[in-house]
């Protein structure tokens, strides 16, 4: 390979093309899976105090094998025709590995995000989508949007009020979007979900004795030493969740203005009030400052999660790293030839397209939700917690012993959307981890997850084209 950093695209297609060779499906097929399908982009005018200025912005539909397609909207200055189309690639095959029906799609606008006003950044974003709307690009059935890097519910919400302006009357007009506010056609746990998946995937893959053993670790999440590199609503969720629930120990966190350490362990729920506050994580009372922001990359650990941009292990720091697993929480965080080092290393990598599906998982019930025109849990939730309630008079009948008021409450409590969306999310990681776990078990050949996720995936996706009948 040469010395030359391979751009993010090329990556993705390296990592299909490694995969392809497992797969039974006819070649002119697998080249339409790999290639984009459709890429839009676009330069519209806003106005900026009393500047004109021109925005550069893209959507990509990568594949649509099974629509709507779907994806989030990025909102950086490093926006880019092939980052969008990586991005892309990256959704079809992350949809296809937790069995999302959708194909993948990702847009972007090249803006830094902080250097607007809340004002300009709703016109850009109402302009964004008008469009998308104008060249029909988005739709509850066309192509559905979320966030990414850069927008967040608000952004949706701007997005959702567009698209109905012109499509008033549209019976599913929210499914035009996800991610969006709770109080706006959004769903409970869509926030958390891309964070709490990747703490659902973690904890999945340290469940195995004999992978653990390889690695020289013990089962289980508690107790683990964590990294987290990027504390934006993906890594602060992990980092949270991966604590509280998991009982893991978050020995280091990097972000934009450094990085601090402490051996004992950082309380991350009050790190993050810090950070508020003070606007930076540098100082928190009990760390020390590391010498760079990258350093924290190469701390020795259980679990380093690189939960920001891509391409940040590439070949130049791929050997100082000292974890043993690393989960991808972020899109594309290790280029091609530096997880051929990696996996040299033996270090185990859990692959972005599937433990950050978490975000698209929980954005599809959102999807469901928007076109059932109902609250999951409305029904039936009643109805469980009178039938449990018998079910405990029943058993104090029989037994003439009667349980306290909490544990009554506790054991008839009926599902909310909140604990329906988080168990839905569980089952939909823990049951993906097992299929391209086995897939890596089954074929000899493959090492590695990355492959073995795409080898699922492809096969999925081949399978759907099939069936489809568009190859006579
Ligand atoms: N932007 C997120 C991702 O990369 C979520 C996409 C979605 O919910 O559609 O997976």
């Amino acid at each position: 390979m040469s010395n030359k950093n391979i751009s993010f695209y090329e990556s993705v297609n390296l990592n299909f093309d490694r995969a392809a060779k497992f797969v039974d499906l006819p070649k002119g097929l697998v080249e339409q899976i790999k290639v984009c399908n459709a890429v839009y982009q676009m330069k519209f005018p806003v106005k900026v105090g009393n500047q004109i200025k021109v925005i550069e912005a893209y959507r990509v539909q990568h594949s649509h094998h099974r629509l709507p397609t779907k994806g989030g909207i990025r909102y950086s200055i490093h926006v880019d025709q092939d980052e969008v189309m990586a991005l892309a690639a990256l959704m079809t095959y992350k949809c296809a590995i937790v069995d999302v029906p959708f194909g993948g799609a990702k847009g972007g606008v090249k803006i830094s995000p902080f250097k607007y006003t809340d004002r300009q950044l709703e016109s850009i974003t109402r302009r964004y989508t008008t469009e998308l709307i104008r060249k029909n690009f988005i739709g509850p059935g066309i192509d559905v949007p979320a966030p990414d890097y850069g927008t967040g519910a608000r952004e949706m919400a701007w997005i959702l009020d567009t698209y109905l302006t012109f499509k008033n009357g549209e019976l599913d007009f929210a499914g035009c979007v996800t991610g969006k506010p709770v109080s706006q056609n959004g769903i409970r746990g869509r926030a958390e979900a891309t964070g709490r998946g990747v703490y659902y995937g973690l904890r999945e893959a340290v469940s195995f004795e004999d992978d653990m053993k390889k690695l020289g670790l013990e089962t289980g999440m508690a107790g683990k030493t964590m990294v987290i590199q990027g504390l934006g609503n993906v890594g602060s969720h992990a980092g949270l969740i991966s604590q509280k629930e998991g009982d893991a120990k978050i020995i280091a966190v990097s972000e934009y203005e450094g990085a601090i350490y402490s051996e004992k362990g950082i309380d991350m729920e009050k790190l993050l009030k810090f950070r508020k506050e003070t606007g930076s994580i540098v100082g928190y009372p009990g760390t020390t400052t590391l010498a760079h922001r990258d350093a924290a990359l190469e701390l020795e650990c259980d679990i380093l999660v690189p939960a920001a941009l891509e391409n940040v292990i590439t070949k130049e720091n791929a050997h100082k790293i000292k974890a043993k697993i690393i989960g991808e929480a972020a899109n594309g965080p290790i280029s091609f030839d530096a997880e051929e080092i990696l996996i040299k290393n033996g270090i185990l990598v859990i692959p972005d397209m599937y433990i950050n599906a978490g975000g698209v998982t929980v954005s599809y019930f959102e999807w469901l939700k928007n076109l059932s025109h109902m609250r999951f849990g409305r029904i039936e939730k009643r109805f469980n917690q009178n039938t449990y309630n018998s079910l405990v008079n029943v058993v104090e009948k029989l037994t003439g012993k009667t349980i306290g008021e909490r544990e009554r409450r506790m054991v008839t409590r009926g599902a909310d959307e909140i604990d329906l969306v988080r168990s839905g999310l569980e089952e939909t990681m823990v049951e993906a981890y097992q299929q391209i776990r086995l897939v890596r078990k089954r074929k000899k050949r493959i090492n590695d997850l990355r492959s073995a996720a795409f080898v699922s995936a492809l096969n999925k996706v081949g399978n759907d084209y099939l069936n489809l009948g568009v190859f006579p």
